[in-house]
Order: structure tokens, then C-alpha cells, then sequence
């Protein structure tokens, strides 16, 4: 036993000084993309579905990685939220979102409300609110087109500070969205006590529709709700006509889905954009 218990000892201990080397190296790959430029944000039209015109976007992170090509949010956000990497990624992302609006601005599009994720991470921090205004105030963005999403995991404990830090936002001009609503565990009461304008109906709701009963259930109960409480709805994942209709018929106008667009790089979009302005 004290034989294989050694062996045993001498196999993990490399394998794990591998992986925490891997993790270093990671870590250090990343931080160096978020410094030289290697991120890159594609912006998903949102659609208002009665007039079938472009209202806004949301700015979704790539990484653009020497080796290993355009790597998908999935691959790197949650090991960014682990290492702390994720405050200075997030804020390259709304700085990257703002300065993205007004060049579009100065190109003579039509407003754009652009939508940012923010992680519960980057919320909680003491000086998330000044580095927004700061961020605001170098860029030049209008902060009344500037959305910020939320998941509800970063709701969980809604501390008076937490309720103080969104009514600053909001003082900034900022509108507060509620993203992948349903999904997580929090109660109720915080859409009382929170500015919060928009909630977006999670994905995983919005695929089962029209026919799944109880994702047909969620979604009209969130629609009321919504409407209750004087919110918008935006109903995310939009894949068929189906479903458009579905959603349409029962008031839901905003919508986001590969119905209308994947997420597409910024030449893309405007070429896109051109598109729906001649149709
Ligand atoms: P999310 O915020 O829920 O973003 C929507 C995701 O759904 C995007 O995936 C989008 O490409 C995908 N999607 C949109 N329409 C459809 C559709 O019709 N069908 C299907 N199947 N999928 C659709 P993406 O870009 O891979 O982003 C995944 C997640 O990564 C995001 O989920 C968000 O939680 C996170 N993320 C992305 N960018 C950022 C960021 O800048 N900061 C932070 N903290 N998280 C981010
Ligand atoms: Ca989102
Ligand atoms: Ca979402
Ligand atoms: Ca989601």
C-alpha cells in the first residue's frame, strides 16, 4: 500500500503541477489579449418585432486567439469570472461597446441602444459605478442608449448597496435589463425594489414555444408580470416564425434571435444593417 500510495503520489503531483501551469498560462494569454487588443465584440441586432425595425444590439465578447482561432464566450468568460480577469475584460467591453456606438453615431446610423453583460462579479465591486461614469465620460457615449444586463445570480443578495449602486446607474442616465429571467434562483421582490426597465425572457423558454405548455406558461406569465410592473420584455433565442408570431400575438415586441441575425463582427453588422434600411 505504501508502494502504490507513493506511486500514486509521484503520478499526481506532475499531472496537477500541469494543470495549474496550464491555468497560469491561460491566465497570462488572457490578460495579455485583454491588453494588445485580441478581444473582439459582435453585436446581435434586436428587432422591434411590430415594425420589423432594428432598435438595438447586444455586444457579445470573442477572443480572438493567435493559435486556436475565434473562441466563443463559453470557452474563456467563466474561466475570466474565476480568476478576478473578468473585471478588467468587462470593462474593455463596455468601453470597446461605447466607443462602437459613437463611431456609428459619427457614420450617421440612426441610434443604436447597445446592450452590455455585466457579470454579478463586476457589479459588486465598490467602484463599478465610477468606473462606468468614467467610461461614459471618456468615450463620449449617450448613456440613455447604453443597457446594461444583468443575470439575476448577481440579485441574489440585493444589499442596500446593491439597490443604491443601480439607482446610480440609473442617475447616469443608464438603462438596467434583467438577462436570462427565470433562470435563476432569486425571489420576486427585488423587481420592487430595483430600477430595472427590461427583463429578457431566457432562451430556454422561448424554444419550446408555441407548442410546450409550460414554456408557453412561463412566457405569458413573465409578459404579464412585466406588464404589471411597467417593464419591458425581450424575448431572446427567436428562431422561428413560430415562435415570432407566438410572442408577437401576446404583446412581446423586442426580440433577438438567429430569425433575424446570428452576431456578427462590426463589418458585418453594418452591411447588415444597410440591408434592412433598403428592404
Ligand atoms: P447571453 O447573454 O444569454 O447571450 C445570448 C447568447 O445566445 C449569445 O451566445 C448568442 O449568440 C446566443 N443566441 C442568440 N440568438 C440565438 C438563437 O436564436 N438561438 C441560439 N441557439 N442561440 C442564440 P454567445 O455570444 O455565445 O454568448 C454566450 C454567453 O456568454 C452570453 O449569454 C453571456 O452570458 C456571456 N457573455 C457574452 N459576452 C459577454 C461579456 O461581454 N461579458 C460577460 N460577463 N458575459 C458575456
Ligand atoms: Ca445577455
Ligand atoms: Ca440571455
Ligand atoms: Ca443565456
Amino acid at each position: 500500500a505504501k508502494e502504490s500510495g507513493r506511486n500514486a503520489y509521484r503520478f499526481f503531483l506532475p499531472e496537477m503541477t500541469q494543470r495549474v501551469t496550464r491555468r497560469l498560462q491561460t491566465e497570462a494569454e488572457l490578460r495579455k489579449a485583454i491588453e494588445s487588443g485580441d478581444l473582439r465584440l459582435h453585436y446581435q441586432p434586436q428587432i422591434d418585432a411590430a415594425s420589423g425595425r432594428v432598435y438595438g444590439c447586444e455586444a457579445l465578447v470573442r477572443w480572438q486567439h493567435p493559435e486556436r482561432g475565434l473562441l466563443p464566450p463559453d470557452r474563456f468568460v467563466p474561466f475570466a469570472e474565476q480568476s478576478g480577469l473578468i473585471v478588467p475584460l468587462g470593462e474593455w467591453v463596455l468601453r470597446e461597446a461605447c466607443l462602437q456606438q459613437v463611431r456609428w453615431r459619427d457614420a450617421g446610423l440612426p441610434p443604436l441602444d447597445v446592450a452590455v453583460n455585466i457579470s454579478a462579479l463586476q457589479f459588486r465591486r465598490r467602484d463599478f459605478v465610477a468606473t462606468v461614469a468614467r467610461v461614459l465620460g471618456e468615450t463620449g457615449a449617450d448613456p440613455a442608449r447604453i443597457e446594461l444586463e444583468i443575470t439575476e445570480s448577481a440579485l441574489m443578495d440585493a444589499t442596500p448597496e446593491l439597490v443604491a449602486s443601480f439607482d446610480q446607474l440609473v442617475a447616469l442616465g443608464l438603462t438596467l435589463a434583467l438577462d436570462d429571467f427565470g433562470t435563476g434562483y432569486s425571489s420576486l421582490s427585488y423587481l420592487k425594489r430595483l430600477p430595472l426597465r427590461r427583463l429578457k425572457i431566457d432562451r430556454s423558454f422561448v424554444d419550446g414555444l408555441p407548442d410546450n405548455p409550460e414554456d408557453a406558461a412561463i412566457t405569458s406569465a413573465t409578459l404579464s408580470l412585466a406588464r404589471d410592473l411597467g417593464m419591458e420584455v425581450v424575448a431572446e433565442g427567436v428562431e422561428t416564425e413560430d415562435q415570432r408570431g407566438y410572442l408577437c400575438k401576446r404583446g412581446c415586441r423586442a426580440m433577438q434571435g438567429y430569425l433575424f441575425s446570428r452576431p456578427l463582427g462590426v463589418e458585418e453588422f453594418g452591411t447588415w444593417f444597410e440591408e434592412q434600411a433598403a428592404a
